[in-house]
């Protein structure tokens, strides 16, 4: 796997220190230290040296470190703004023709379809999931950055009629440098999905990856300069969320905020925007509703529930973690339910027959692992119970086996939490008001899926379910052309489609009076 450049480490010894080099199990701790990289920031268009405080970066399916990041100092931070910043006023970036900045983006998408193979290896070995779905995610960021390429020329204002001799127009303008926050769960395809627009929209980028996934959006930044963007337009620091995320989201020399991450953090985001009025777009949590009608195609229904229920081992904002059932199809479908999870192998993501990995870190399973017990406290029926296996490979890794629960009625909380692993909760409906009731019954409003042959139940409950997208008969699916939106408290502004763009420019308004 390319690796970038090796900061600090991997120097050959000296020939003073060889005999000890030699020694065993000296020498053995020595190679396992060369083999740890050390990553620096990506600021100004190169790789800044090691230094400082680093993060431990892990495999999650061996408990092992493979990487080193810096753990960012404030310095760091206004380093990285400051970059962004020239970059923006110098100001190539923003006034260049921008069918040229569409050539840049697209080759940008093109480059990334290029390294597909190593981007998803690279994926796998730092978040775990399945090598096809990391494949999928970096095809989908390259087809966002060429969706977006695309409209580079197509961001225009308006000519507004009004009265007099007077020309009136509007001009939609770059904000200046963007923050985005990125989360864990799909850290190359969310990065992607929310810098490309703002790139194309010509602002000056500053990115911050989650702690336990930095290691593709470093990759990122330097894939773009390879593309051609000029140094400090899009830049990638790495540290936590708490003080150095803060700390940037504080920045007055951020002028738009772009976070996809928990309902929780989205507050702390609104909380901390400092003295100094930005934008800001939050892609937060689900908890989201898969309602199967009476009339469904019950083998579709089935394959598409367990997708959206175990896809990323159901680490996803959209995952389908409710499955609302009709009660006179549901002893069916927890039958052909229960045998097709049955069927998914828990395993290492390199391994092509693996279709759950493992979670992204020992933490988030054991924070999952609780609401198995939590479930069964509750009363919800356990049809398949989630194991921590301790034997083997898999002994070594963040596993956790798949729980479904059945009987699970709106009032538990493992139907109102949103809990971000492989655990589904079953809930039986009794007509079409009770599907929409239990479905509308949480703080989340981000995605939901309805099965069913019937058009007007399937338009009646796309209008009627209080979420940001509805897919009907096949879950989840979206596209780069596709708005993300939510409702509620899963977020605010929409990412992907056209309407992206509102967020990522201002408009002006030009009044010329005709003398
Ligand atoms: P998280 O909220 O813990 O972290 C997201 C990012 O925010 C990370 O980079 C983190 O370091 C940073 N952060 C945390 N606290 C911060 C603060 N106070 N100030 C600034 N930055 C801060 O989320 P996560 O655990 O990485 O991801 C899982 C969550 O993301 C789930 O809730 C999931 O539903 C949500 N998500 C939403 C979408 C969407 O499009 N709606 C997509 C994917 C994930």
């Amino acid at each position: 796997m390319p690796f970038p450049r090796r900061a600090g480490v991997g120097q050959p010894a000296s020939a003073g220190r060889a005999k000890f080099r030699d020694s065993f199990p000296l020498r053995v701790l020595i190679q396992m230290t060369l083999q740890v990289q050390t990553w620096g920031h990506f600021v100004g268009g190169k790789l800044s040296a090691a230094g400082g405080e680093t993060l431990d970066v892990r495999n999650p399916a061996t408990g092992e470190v493979i990487a080193q990041v810096p753990k960012g100092a404030r310095e760091d931070a206004d380093a990285a703004l400051d970059a962004a910043r020239r970059a923006f006023e110098e100001p190539k970036w923003r006034r260049m023709d921008p069918s040229e900045r569409g050539r840049i983006l697209y080759r940008l998408g093109g480059l990334i379809r290029e390294k597909a193979d190593d981007l998803s290896r690279l994926e796998t070995s730092n978040q775990g999931k399945p090598l096809r779905e990391s494949k999928a995610d970096v095809f989908y960021a390259a087809q966002t950055f060429e969706y977006f390429a695309g409209l580079c020329d197509k961001i225009q204002g308006d000519t507004i009629p009004v009265p007099g001799e007077r020309l009136d127009y509007t001009l939609r303008e770059p904000l200046g440098v963007t923050l985005h926050v990125a989360p864990w769960n799909f850290p190359f395809q969310l990065a992607s999905r929310s810098v490309a627009p703002a790139l194309a929209a010509g602002n000056t980028v500053v990115l911050k990856p989650a702690s336990l996934t930095p290691l593709s959006a470093i990759r990122l930044g330097e894939i773009g300069v390879q593309a051609g963007l000029p140094p400090g337009v899009l830049n990638v620091v790495t540290g936590d969320g708490a003080t150095f995320g803060k700390h940037l989201v504080e920045s007055t020399n951020v002028d738009g905020v772009y976070l996809t991450g928990s309902v929780e953090t989205g507050f702390q985001v609104v909380q901390s925007m400092g003295k100094k009025l930005k934008p800001f777009t939050l892609e937060l949590g689900g908890k989201n509703p898969n309602i199967v009608f009476p009339d469904a195609n019950l083998d579709n229904a089935v394959k598409g529930a367990a997708l959206g229920a175990f896809m990323n081992a159901g680490q996803m904002c959209w995952a389908g973690s409710r499955i609302l059932v009709h009660q006179s199809v549901h002893d069916a479908f927890v039958e052909a339910f229960k045998k097709r999870v049955e069927g998914l192998k828990v395993g290492a993501g390199n391994d092509p027959n693996t279709r759950l990995g493992p979670l992204v870190s020992a933490g988030q399973r054991d924070r999952v692992h609780k609401y198995v017990n939590v479930g069964r406290d509750e009363g919800a029926k356990v049809v398949m119970v989630g194991d921590l296996p301790k034997e083997g490979d898999l002994g070594k890794g963040a596993f956790l086996t798949p729980t479904i629960f059945d009987a699970v009625t709106p009032d538990m909380r493992i139907a109102k939490e949103e809990i971000f692993g492989p655990v589904v909760g079953i809930q039986t409906f009794t007509d079409y008001a009770d599907a929409i009731k239990q479905a509308n019954a949480t703080q989340f409003g981000l995605y939901a899926g309805v099965w069913t042959k019937d058009l007007g139940t399937a338009h009646r409950a796309a209008r009627d379910l209080e979420v940001g997208m509805v897919s009907v008969n096949e879950y989840p699916v979206t596209f780069p052309q596709t708005p993300f939106a939510s409702a509620k408290n899963s977020g605010l502004g929409i990412e992907q489609s056209l309407y992206a763009i509102d967020h990522y420019t201002r408009i002006k308004n030009v009044s010329v009076k005709l003398d």
